[in-house]
């Protein structure tokens, strides 16, 4: 008896997406979505409670501070990088959906 395809399948944000995208955008999805996950340091107290309550919306658990931002991550250089990364992913989505 042969053995078919018993390989242990990798969970996360993009078990979804399957193998649909390539590992390129694949990754470059998991890093957005940790990224977007993850509590982000707040500008006016400083503490990371930081949560995205919106697209492009920003709020301090600590210190109920409200305000706008990037679309993925409060305005910091890995969110300009995320930022830039996930419309080249949105770009290459587009592209290979047509
Ligand atoms: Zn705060």
């Amino acid at each position: 008896m042969k053995q078919v395809g018993k390989r242990t399948k990798k969970v996360g944000p993009t078990r979804g997406l399957g193998s649909r995208y390539g590992t390129t955008v694949r990754k470059r999805y998991i890093k957005i979505v940790e990224v977007l996950k993850k509590l982000h340091e707040c500008p006016q107290c400083g503490l990371q409670r930081v949560k995205r309550i919106s697209v492009g919306l920003w709020k301090c658990r600590k210190c109920g501070f409200t305000f706008t931002g990037g679309a993925y991550t409060p305005t910091t250089k890995l969110g300009i990088v995320a930022k830039r990364a996930a419309k080249e992913t949105l770009r290459e989505e587009k592209k290979k959906n047509k």
